[in-house]
């Protein structure tokens, strides 16, 4: 590529859609959830503007193209969740929870098994949901660590042609659904191996479960300081049953699926952060030209706020070209897309919360309730550097084993 970040017409296009679609319907989202107590609840209230976005094609929008949906790619999806997020956290997330469902299928499946998972997600009805069941109690940090770690708990085993799934998963987006029984279909990360000593390489699998009668069993729905209208659960799976043939790829093969799945999802959360951020400096730019505060002159005629806000605004920059670096190094499957898609990751979602702390100072002691947006948006981003593998136990370790690794060239990411 030569060096030109300019959109495409038809990005230009899908850019301004998703901020036409952000700004009618999931601006709704906020007031809709504000004062309803309990989590099962508040998502239930997010659901009409699900449906909405489900019925305006943006599940499609944002699935690939080459199984059926309309995304021409990470560069694609990154500007809707950036537009998205700039308005609501809840629901967008939700839906990127329904592609990060469907990744190990994408990644790892038979042709058949990729048309049956992603077909209730085209049509453009209902409320489907999708999740990935990765995440347990005691931590997942660890997960592929050989014995005597744990690893994975959760436990899949054969029997005759059924696998027989049993453990707890939590933080699951989506995972217990609309009415906490379940959803249209979930992967999940089981131990495979009988022998704890089995290498993790070998030892756990990816398995599709689709909408069961009973042995999903809500056990809590996380009351989180963030993200309050997207479902978080704990529950476990009871003696769930599904066909021999829903393992993704080979038996064993988890390992390398989920660490597949959990690269491009690196490169939308720093676009999550940058949406976050740019809600927070407009509204704070708009705060500094028009308030007072007393004085004889708008805010921003201060040196100390102006400055502030010149370095909110070039970091914001800075952390949406490297995502959309990352982005590009993705779609063009480059040797440096892991390396920029966790540096887009650390540096969009750190560079959030800081930012949106910064503009805080700047507006001063009417940011702190929700009359004004930022607080519900610092709310939103300080997951950014935990989730989607924590910063400090997941995605710093990815890069420094990279740094490791012999044949690691520090000018890849500009070479290739
Ligand atoms: C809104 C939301 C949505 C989510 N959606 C999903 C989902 O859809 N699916 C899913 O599976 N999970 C989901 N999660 C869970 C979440 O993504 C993961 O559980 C989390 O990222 C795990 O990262 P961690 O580093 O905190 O891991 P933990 O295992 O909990 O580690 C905790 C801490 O221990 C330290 N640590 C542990 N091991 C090491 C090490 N080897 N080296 C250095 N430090 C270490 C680090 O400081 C780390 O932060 C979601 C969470 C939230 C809040």
């Amino acid at each position: 590529m030569s060096i030109d970040f300019t959109l495409t017409a038809e990005q230009r296009k899908l850019q301004q859609a998703a901020r036409d679609f952000a700004r009618s319907v999931l601006a709704d989202v906020p007031a809709a959830i504000r004062f309803v107590p309990t989590p099962q609840d508040r998502l239930l209230a997010t659901k009409p503007m699900y449906e909405q976005l489900v019925a305006e094609g943006w599940l499609r929008k944002i699935l690939p193209a080459p199984v059926g949906g309309e995304s021409n790619g990470m560069v694609d999806a990154a500007l809707v969740a950036e537009e998205f997020y700039a308005v609501d956290a809840d629901v967008s997330l939700t839906a990127f929870a329904v592609v990060l469902g469907l990744l190990p299928v994408l990644h790892g499946g038979s042709p058949a098994q990729v048309q049956a998972a992603v077909a209730p997600f085209l049509t453009g009805t209902g409320a489907p949901l999708a999740a990935f069941c990765h995440s347990e109690p005691g931590g997942i940090a660890n997960f592929a660590e050989p014995a005597p770690a744990e690893g994975v708990r959760t436990t899949a085993v054969l029997d005759g042609d059924e696998w027989v799934i049993n453990g707890t998963k939590q933080w699951i987006s989506n995972a217990t659904g609309w009415d906490g029984t379940g959803v249209d279909l979930t992967t999940v990360v089981c131990r495979t191996a009988q022998d704890p000593a089995t290498a993790p390489e070998n030892a756990f699998s990816v398995i599709v479960v689709p909408k069961q009668e009973s042995g999903i069993v809500l056990e809590e729905a996380f009351d989180t300081l963030g993200h309050r209208g997207h479902l978080t659960p704990r529950f476990r799976f009871d003696n769930v049953r599904v066909p021999r043939e829903n393992v993704v790829g080979e038996v064993g093969g988890g390992k390398a699926l989920v660490e597949a799945s959990f690269a491009s999802p690196a490169a939308l959360v720093g676009a999550f952060g940058v949406g976050l951020a740019r809600a927070a400096f407009d509204a704070a730019l708009t705060f500094a030209r028009t308030e007072k505060r007393a004085g004889s002159v708008p805010i921003i005629e201060h040196q100390a706020v102006g400055y502030a806000l010149a370095d909110a605004k070039t970091s914001i920059e800075a952390a949406r070209y490297l995502n959309w670096k990352a982005c590009h190094a993705l779609d063009n499957q480059l040797p440096s897309a892991l390396e920029l898609a966790v540096q887009a990751k650390i540096f969009g979602s750190e560079t959030a919360v800081r930012v949106i702390t910064d503009l805080m100072r700047v507006v001063g002691i009417d940011s702190y309730n929700h009359d004004l947006p930022l607080a519900r948006l610092l709310q939103d981003a300080v997951v950014l550097p935990l989730f989607d593998g924590g910063n400090m136990g997941v995605r710093r370790r990815q890069l420094h084993d990279l740094l490791k690794s012999p044949g690691y060239n520090s000018m890849s990411t500009v070479e290739s």
